[in-house]
Formats: structure tokens, sequence, C-alpha cells
């Protein structure tokens, strides 16, 4: 079975090849010939992950699957949330988009969050969705120079360090988008059986 993940991300597109049985080919956007890129203009994780997955599916005619994540600050009413990439404005500037957080967030107030990562497939005329979250802290400051985007100042549940400061095994194994994937990959290993 052939499967499309709507991403141009490769890293994350080999991440999950090999959790998937061989069974299941994981095609890229690139593999069939997408080159575009797929405006986002929904309001939720949910909305755009559909939006993705559908445009591939529609244009494409292939089953696909597509994430969308967000961190979401209890205290700034879920945002960043769906603007996470451009929190800060359209350069997607991740240096930026962490310093509006912690500017928002005065000294002493609330700071629990979440990472929350939406996995939207269309498999033979069928949509089911997936979702990973994992709970933590916004820290005072940015620490430690792994992962990428929020990982300096998000600190999650049980652990002394951000995800910047966790190694990328760790943030693998306990993380939003490993939930949300591993659900998906159940779900796609039961097809097959
Ligand atoms: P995407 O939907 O995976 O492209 O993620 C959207 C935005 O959320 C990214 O540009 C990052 O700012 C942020 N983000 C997503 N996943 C993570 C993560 O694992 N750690 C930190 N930030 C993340």
């Amino acid at each position: 079975m052939e499967i499309v993940f709507a991403t141009h991300n490769t890293n994350k597109l080999e991440e999950v090849r090999k959790l998937l049985p061989k069974e299941i080919q994981l095609l890229s956007l690139a593999n069939i010939g997408c080159s575009e890129d797929i405006p986002e203009t929904g309001s939720t994780l949910e909305a755009n992950a559909k939006i993705k997955a559908d445009y591939v599916t529609q244009t494409y005619g292939y089953n696909c699957f597509s994430d969308d994540t967000g961190l979401l600050v209890d205290v700034l009413d879920g945002a960043p949330g769906v603007y996470s990439a451009r929190y800060a404005g359209n350069q997607k500037n991740t240096e930026d988009n962490m310093d509006l957080v912690l500017a928002q967030l005065k000294s002493g107030s609330n700071r629990n969050a979440h990472f929350k990562t939406v996995i939207h497939l269309n498999l033979q005329g069928q949509s089911y969705v997936f979702d990973g979250i994992v709970n933590g802290t916004i820290t005072e400051t940015k620490m430690g120079s792994g992962g990428f985007g929020y990982d300096p100042i998000f600190k999650p549940e049980g652990f002394q360090q951000t995800f910047g400061e966790l190694p990328l095994e760790t943030k693998n194994t306990i993380s939003h988008r490993a939930k949300a994937v591993q659900k998906l990959v159940e779900f796609l290993k039961n097809q097959t059986t």
C-alpha cells in the first residue's frame, strides 16, 4: 500500500518510514511531483492537518496523511497554537518567537503549556485523526541549544531539563509528535495484517 506523507521535511519522513511495516511504501511530496507549498489557512491544528492531507488526496489521488503541531500556553489562551511557526511575524524566526512568549509571561504567573500534534489520515475514502500531547512548563529563560522551535523554553513534565537540553532520543520517546506517530503506526499496522 502506498501512502503519501504531506511534508517537505525529509527528517520527519525518514523518522516515520523507519516505524512502518514493510507493506507500506511511504512517499514524499517530491516522490509524487508536488513541489507547491500547501497553504495552511485553518484556524486550528486539526483544520490545517486536514487541509494538507485533503489537498494531496484530491489533487493527486493518493492515500495521504499530514501533521500539524503547535505550542499551547494556558495563560495565553492556547497561543501560539496554530500560529506557532510565525508567532512573532512572517519571517518565522525561532528566537523572536521564543522571546515573544517569554515577554508575554509575567514572572510568577502560571507557566503551564503543552505541545500538541495532530495527524490527519485519508485512507481509501475514510478519514482518521490521531493526536499526541506532552504537558510541561515554560521556563523563565532559554536553556539548551538542541532540538528546534520552542524546545529551549519548554520543560516537559517529570524532567528538570528543557527539550533543548535533553538528548534527542529522550525527546523522541516522550514527545507530542512521537505519541501521535505511534498511534498512526499502530493503526496502519492493523490495516496490513
Ligand atoms: P509543524 O506543524 O511541525 O511545522 O510545527 C509548527 C511550529 O511549531 C514549528 O515551526 C515550531 O515553531 C513549533 N514546533 C513544532 N514541533 C516542535 C517541537 O518538537 N519542539 C519545538 N517547537 C516545535
